[in-house]
């Protein structure tokens, strides 16, 4: 495995606690607008996240999160010598719930010796500003609180071959919303893979980000999952799928123009079950993606100055 040529979330989290810090999953009973009827009833054309969604019952939420965190933690405290850990609200929606449901699984990650904060997984056109000022009074009260957004694209025509329910100004709206709390981190996903997705559109992404001044990026790959809109799709009328060749063209375009002070969560999805992908095959490599734009990179920084001064971690507190 190389180095990373760009800024990682981990030597960014190293820079803010002063050692590394792990995510423990933990799971809220949320739904999505785009599975509950609201903005679609077969979820985002990509997911394969399955469940019904059931809320816990009226108090139960802050003791069942402090439960699932407080018995995953000595696991990967033990695997990964880990001293420190955020609480990462994942799978689904997780501001999608009345504020006081909100309330009440988020303090579950409140007050557990060791965890320092939490991550907030989410979609930007479901972050209402009661749910933003929740987010920012844990952060004000000592809590480090990233917001995952995912936005996906910033085009409308991959947003709704993704059927994701929203546009790209209401997802841009959302970054914009949130970026005024200046407590939360702000971390934006997207995805490469749409049919029109190219270079350029890579290269406006960054700049995007830059001009809204996120926090954080992640981005993947598209890759089509079994039991998705897309799976069914694509059975019916199969269409060319980037190579990892041209994944990693993009996504080297991307954070060539992408400001080194953004720090990046990660760079490609893994297939973690090889069994549900249906395509492409090199989604199922962990490291060969990886390595492949690690070189492209680093090569790219040999022949093409940055346009960026140097990163400034100073900024980071
Ligand atoms: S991608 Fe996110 S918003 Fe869409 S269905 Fe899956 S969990 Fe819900």
């Amino acid at each position: 495995m190389q180095s990373k040529p760009w800024f990682s979330y981990n030597d960014y989290l190293q820079k803010r606690f002063g050692e590394k810090v792990y995510k423990v999953t933990v799971s809220a009973g949320f739904t999505c607008p785009t599975r509950d009827g609201k903005r679609g009833s077969d979820g985002c054309a990509f997911c394969d996240e399955h469940g019904s969604g059931s809320f816990f019952s009226a108090g139960q939420g802050t003791a069942a999160i402090r439960d699932q965190i407080v018995q995953a933690i000595p696991a990967i405290r033990q695997r990964f010598n880990a001293n420190k850990f955020l609480a990462y609200f994942q799978s689904f929606t997780n501001t999608y719930a009345p504020v006081k449901y909100l309330q009440e699984v988020y303090d579950g990650a409140i007050g557990i010796p060791d965890v320092v904060g939490m991550a907030v997984g989410t979609r930007p056109d479901c972050i209402a500003e009661p749910v933003l000022n929740l987010l920012d009074r844990y952060a004000v009260g000592g809590q480090y609180v990233s917001l995952e957004l995912g936005l996906q694209s910033l085009r409308d025509d991959a947003l709704n071959f993704y059927t994701r329910g929203h546009t790209a100004e209401e997802g841009v709206d959302g970054i914009r919303r949130a970026l005024k709390h200046k407590n939360l981190a702000v971390c934006v996903h997207l995805m490469f893979g749409a049919p029109g997705d190219n270079l350029q559109t890579a290269i406006d992404a960054a700049q995007t980000m830059n001009d809204l001044g996120v926090h954080g990026v992640k981005l993947h790959q598209l890759m089509i999952l079994k039991n998705t809109g897309l799976a069914t799709r694509y059975a019916r009328e199969p269409w060319p799928l980037f190579t990892l060749e041209q994944y990693n063209e993009l996504a080297c375009a991307f954070l060539e123009n992408l400001d080194p002070n953004i720090y990046v969560e990660r760079t490609h999805a893994l297939a973690t079950h090889p069994e549900d992908l249906v395509a492409p095959d090199w989604a199922s490599k962990r490291w060969e993606p990886f390595n492949d734009l690690v070189r492209r990179l680093t090569k790219a920084a040999e022949t093409r100055p940055s346009q960026f001064g140097s990163r400034d971690l100073s900024r980071i507190q």
